[in-house]
Parts: structure tokens; C-alpha cells; sequence
């Protein structure tokens, strides 16, 4: 049953974000020539912008004997020099921000960096509210309606505001129930279970691994009442999308996102790939093999505080104009690597999953360059490191420790630094191993 609370406060309070949605909505339904015109207006923009106030962009430009004037057309964009996460931050912050963006647009953020140094950025209030106008449009893209609960699963949270706003907030329905997802684990899943029950949680989103390690859990668990599932950052096999599907009776839909580029694309209803957001990004694939699959570069079409210009993301995918039988004409993005969810489900119940591990070793230990940890049984974990510089004993002992907390002392861990991680048989070196595939928790 929804929320009328919910429901009267979504269509009150947030007339000006359906007035947004319904924007966002018709651009991505319009025909090519235009949302390619839209495109092509707010690119030119952004290069406009980005050439007269931010250092970095500058420079890269002038280097390249380019400037806003030569972007006349689509194909002209192409000829603008690629950024990569790690060419930026070679930049310092305030060489990387408009100039002009003022004390409010800057929102600071960050995500893991190439050097293990986190990589900081800025968000301004435009594009905090376009990632939420676009966020609300996903979930209603899912099926989840204005007044539904909605859980998350996720490893940190914002703190609330307030606590009078959080109590208002939970007064209109706008609440939704936070599942952190370390605490997914034996001890702790009866009362998440129940919650999910007594909240009538319809939508559930988070990270894959998340997700799917909480429906092991909840296999044996009938009518929990979710309806739809939105996965985050990493993506999941067919045969994890249906162990999810069968056990929450929910349809289950993949977001492309990056934490610097917030709801790039979004899985098709008719499963044909992830339909781009034309209406908020710009998508190219740049050195493609054979089967038209290379590298993805974004350009968020605003962001005025911190732009992000032809940015190679480090994902690979295909780019296809084919029509689509759900209707649009957006392109999509298909085969779709580099992300796939993977973990390690530990005898506390607690799932040790790929992003847990990035925060561990990329994080907290800065030396780490690559990692892979396998399962070798049910309570040893083996973990593989290259290094830029050898840890002390009592740095690999750290690390060992941290992963033993995390399985809440279930399992015993053994570091060791190698020269190079080896290929699996499939040309992959994955970030964890699992001893089985169990529901089909591994990769495929
Ligand atoms: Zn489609």
C-alpha cells in the first residue's frame, strides 16, 4: 500500500521535479535530430565554458590547437583532446574548477583515485539536482510510484541534515530505509527481513553484490513484497539477475553510474542494453575492436564547477543507433564490461564483495597498484598484491587483519606480493575469486 502521505507530499512539494522529470522524460523520447541538437547547444556550452575558466581544460586545448570555435558540429568533437581520471588529477583541484563557480556550487566529492589517492571533485547545485532529477525518473522507469518505500543497500550514507529534518522527512514519506550493507550478515538478516516486511519496502537498490548476497539470504523468504530492483556500479550476469528476480519476485534493472558521473545510462525495459540520457550526457566509444566495442568516453553536458569533457571512464562498451523495440531512440550502450559484480560469501553470512576490496586496498593501503583475493576454501582467503613499494610485515599484517574483521572473524588471511597477477583463462584477471559458484554469485 503507498504511503498518502507519500504521495500527496511527492505531488506538493515536488511539482517543480515532475515538471523536471517530464522534461528529462521527453527529451530522451524525442527523435535524434533533437536531442543531437540539444547535445550539440549544451556541448558547445560547456567547451565555451570550460576553455575560459578552467585552467586545466585550457591548457589541454591550447596544446591542441583547439578552441569553442571549432566545435561547429557533432563529428568536430571528436577532434578534442580525451581526459583520463588519472590525467586529471595530475591537475591540483583548483587548477581543474571554474573559476567562476561560486562558494555554494562547490560540493566536494570523491572517489577512488589512480594513485590510491582518493580523486577529489566538485559538484555544483545544478547538477546535485539534475543527478536527482534523474534518479527519480530511473525509479519510476522500475515501476516504484510516489509514496512507495524505497531500501538502499549501500557501504556509507550521507549524515541527515537534522534530525528534525529526517523526522519530517519520515512524517511526508520521503524517508527510505537504509540498509548498510556490511550488516547483511546471519546475525543481523532477521530484522532487515522484517523491516523489508513492515516498511512494504517496494524498490531496493544498491551495489549488485549487495543485493545479491542479501537474496541468499532471503531465498527461503515468500511474498517480501519488492517489486523492483535497482542495481548500482557494477553489473550482473544473467543468471544473478534471475536468482535475484525468483527471489524477491521482482524485476531487476541495471543503472550505469560512476560516483563523478551520476545515472549515465539506464537498462532498457525491453532489455536491449542501457538507453544513454541524451539529456544529460553525451556518449562516445573511442578505439573500437571488431565488434564495435572500445573504450567509453562521457562528457556530462553541464557541471559548470567541475567539468568533465571527453572523459575515457576506464569502462568498455558498443554504442548502438539500432531501433530498439521499447520505443526510444537514444542509443544504447551494449556488452557493457568491466564492472562485473563479484564476492566472497564469508560463514558469517557477511559477503566480502569487489568494492569492499577496492576501499581496503586501494584506500587504506596507498602502495597497493592491483589486487585479486581468492577463496581458497570456505575459511582461507588468498590475496594477491602488486606493489609500488614492498609493505613491512606489519603493513601486510594490517591488511590481513582488516579483511578477517570484515568476515567478522570467520576466515583466516594470507597476503602475499607478486610481480604480476596472472590472466584467468578467460583473459580477465578478476578482483575476487570465489571457491564455487554458488546461485550464480561468480562471473560467468
Ligand atoms: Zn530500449
Amino acid at each position: 500500500m503507498r504511503n498518502p502521505f507519500g504521495m500527496a507530499s511527492f505531488h506538493l512539494l515536488h511539482a517543480g521535479m515532475k515538471r523536471d522529470i517530464a522534461r528529462l522524460d521527453a527529451l530522451n523520447a524525442s527523435s535524434p535530430e533533437e536531442f543531437k541538437a540539444h547535445q550539440l547547444q549544451s556541448l558547445r556550452a560547456v567547451v565555451r565554458h570550460a576553455y575560459d575558466h578552467v585552467e586545466c581544460y585550457r591548457n589541454l586545448y591550447r596544446e591542441a590547437g583547439v578552441g569553442p570555435d571549432d566545435l561547429r558540429t557533432l563529428e568536430d568533437f571528436s577532434r578534442f583532446p580525451a581526459i583520463t581520471k588519472k590525467s586529471l588529477d595530475s591537475y591540483a583541484l583548483e587548477r581543474r574548477i571554474g573559476v567562476d563557480a561560486s562558494e555554494k556550487d562547490r560540493l566536494l566529492r570523491s572517489t577512488s583515485g589512480s594513485t590510491g589517492v582518493p580523486f577529489e571533485f566538485l559538484l555544483d547545485d545544478e547538477t546535485v539536482y539534475s543527478d536527482m532529477v534523474a534518479h527519480n525518473r530511473v525509479q519510476l522507469l522500475s515501476g516504484w510510484r510516489p509514496g512507495e518505500t524505497t531500501a538502499y543497500l549501500k557501504w556509507k550514507f550521507p549524515k541527515p541534515r537534522s534530525p528534525l529534518m529526517a523526522s519530517i522527512r519520515r512524517m511526508l514519506g520521503l524517508d527510505v530505509f537504509e540498509i548498510r550493507a556490511f550488516e547483511v550478515n546471519n546475525n543481523s538478516v532477521g530484522g532487515i527481513i522484517d523491516t523489508l516486511r513492515r516498511r512494504k519496502v517496494r524498490l531496493l537498490q544498491g551495489y549488485a553484490s549487495s543485493i545479491h548476497s542479501l537474496a541468499r539470504h532471503c531465498e527461503r523468504e515468500k511474498g517480501l513484497g519488492v517489486r523492483s530492483v535497482i542495481t548500482i556500479a557494477e553489473s550482473v550476469t544473467e543468471s544473478q539477475r534471475k536468482f535475484i528476480e525468483r527471489t524477491f519476485g521482482a524485476k531487476v534493472f541495471m543503472d550505469y553510474s560512476a560516483s563523478e558521473c551520476m545515472r549515465v545510462a539506464f537498462e532498457c525495459p525491453a532489455r536491449r542494453g542501457f538507453h544513454v540520457d541524451v539529456g544529460r550526457y553525451w556518449v562516445e566509444i573511442v578505439e573500437p575492436d571488431s565488434e564495435g566495442v572500445g573504450e567509453i568516453v562521457l562528457t556530462r553536458l553541464f557541471n559548470r564547477a567541475h567539468p568533465f569533457i571527453r572523459y575515457r571512464i576506464g569502462d568498455r562498451a558498443g554504442l548502438s543507433w539500432e531501433p530498439c523495440p521499447c520505443g526510444l531512440s537514444t542509443p544504447r550502450l551494449v556488452n557493457l564490461s568491466g564492472r562485473v559484480m563479484d564476492y566472497i560469501m564469508t560463514p558469517s553470512g557477511r559477503a566480502l564483495s569487489n568494492s569492499l576490496f577496492i576501499v581496503i586496498f586501494e584506500y587504506h593501503h596507498q602502495h597497493v597498484l592491483r589486487f585479486q583475493v581468492r577463496q581458497v576454501s570456505d575459511t582461507e582467503l588468498h590475496a594477491l598484491v602488486e606493489v609500488s613499494q614492498p609493505p613491512t610485515p606489519a603493513e601486510i599484517r594490517s591488511m590481513e587483519e582488516e579483511i578477517e574483521r570484515e568476515s567478522l572473524d570467520t576466515v583466516r588471511v594470507k597476503v602475499e606480493v607478486v610481480d604480476r597477477i596472472p590472466l584467468s583463462k578467460t583473459g580477465k584477471r578478476p578482483f575476487v575469486v570465489p571457491l564455487k559458484s554458488e546461485a550464480g554469485a561468480s562471473q560467468e
